[in-house]
């Protein structure tokens, strides 16, 4: 099955009972059983709901994992991959890494001696000078959140091979239409599936695939103990989001390609991330790894002030957290996803005042080219 035909019939289609072509929302907390112990596979919400599990199967497929798991959102999702650990255990993180990641990490689970670095994974040699006695994880983004820096996705399974550790992707950006971790050694890929994989700004919800059956019984242990499931009613959401990802991804890549050209030559842009620019210094690493660039892009406008412009002129894209929706979302990362991070660090990392990060959308590319232009003059 190639990817667009994989969205519709893959996972788990209709209801065998009624021939619903769609699974119908099991809206259930529990399930009658037979004799003490004798169930059809389900017992408790919790531990399995169907409409879930159809969402499951979906990603696990979409992914070319072995098992998939849906959380209540992509932290709860995180969060529970790093209770796979315990305390002493220590994890490499991408640097530039979600702000909410970074959160977590830093400020909660370091409370149970889960340590972390964070180091530019787009250098192999730098994760390789973090790696200590007690490292057990890889933890990557590619692209990153907002500068687009690209990790090479073989070099760092290589290196988590060699070394015995667990290989990690966040692979929320680029998604399973664009780009497949697994396939190049990953073992773990998770997903905020409120961004591209639900697509519509209207559901909350984490994703994860793991490639092995231990991994998967083991993650499953804590969904299970942890609870942090998602709801059979935005399983059912998110199931009717992914199944137009596939038009979705083709026509925000022809979209944001041509407003990147755009920003480029623009005079008053000081420079713009987008892997999908040829200067951009991961195009060739992202061009050997996923089949296409997504819809996030960065640029500079050279100061807090011309960013608060920029903001209070535009009109097509709206201001929110965010990204990955039919609808273009603007956002400055310093003051708003990226908040949470010290200053000095934002600064150390590039994520300048003047930084403006775009989720381009769905609407017609003329008229959001006219809208930047408008609003950088
Ligand atoms: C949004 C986001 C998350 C967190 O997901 P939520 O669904 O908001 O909890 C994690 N990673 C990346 C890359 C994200 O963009």
């Amino acid at each position: 099955m190639r990817k667009k035909t994989k969205l519709i019939h893959g996972g788990i289609t209709g209801d065998e009972q009624t021939g619903a072509v769609n699974v119908p929302i099991y809206q259930v907390s529990t399930y009658q059983q037979e004799s003490a112990g004798n169930h059809k596979g389900y017992e408790y919400s919790r531990t399995g709901n169907p409409t879930r599990f159809a969402l499951e199967e979906f990603i696990k497929d979409l992914e070319g994992g072995k098992q998939g798991f849906a959380f209540g959102s992509g932290m709860a999702a995180i969060t529970s991959v790093f209770m796979l650990f315990s305390a002493g255990d220590h994890v490499i993180m991408t640097d530039d890494v979600y702000g909410g990641t970074y959160r977590v990490v830093s400020k909660v689970l370091n409370r149970f001696q889960i340590e972390v670095t964070f180091v530019d994974t787009s250098s192999p040699d730098q994760v390789k000078k973090a790696i200590q006695s007690n490292t057990k994880a890889i933890y990557v983004e590619t692209p990153t959140n907002p500068l687009l820096k690209v990790t090479d996705l073989r070099k760092m399974s290589d290196l988590a091979k060699e070394q015995n550790l667990l290989f990690i992707v966040d692979n929320t950006f680029s998604t399973p239409y664009w780009q497949n971790p697994i396939q190049y050694g990953a073992d773990i890929v998770l997903h905020s599936a409120t961004k591209y994989l639900g697509g519509h700004s209207d559901v909350v919800a984490g994703l994860v695939v793991v490639n092995s059956d231990e991994l998967g019984e083991d993650l499953h242990f804590i969904l299970n103990s942890a609870g942090g499931i998602l709801g059979p009613q935005d399983s059912y959401l998110l199931i009717r989001g992914m199944k137009t990802l596939g038009v979705r991804m083709e026509e925000i890549e022809q979209n944001t390609n041509k407003v990147a050209q755009f920003l480029q030559n623009h005079p008053k842009v000081k420079s713009v991330y987008y892997p999908g620019l040829e200067n951009h210094p991961g195009h060739d690493t992202h061009t050997s790894q996923a089949a296409g660039f997504g819809g996030m892009l960065s640029f500079d406008a050279g100061s807090g002030e011309m960013a608060d412009q920029v903001l209070k002129r535009i009109q097509y894209f709206t201001l929110a957290e965010s990204l990955g929706a039919v609808e273009s979302l603007i956002s400055v990362p310093a003051r708003m996803t990226h908040a949470s991070i010290p200053k000095d660090r934002r600064e150390e990392l590039g994520i300048t005042d003047g930084l403006i990060r775009i989720s381009v959308g769905l609407e017609d590319a003329e008229d959001l080219i006219e809208d930047l232009n408008r609003a950088l003059q």
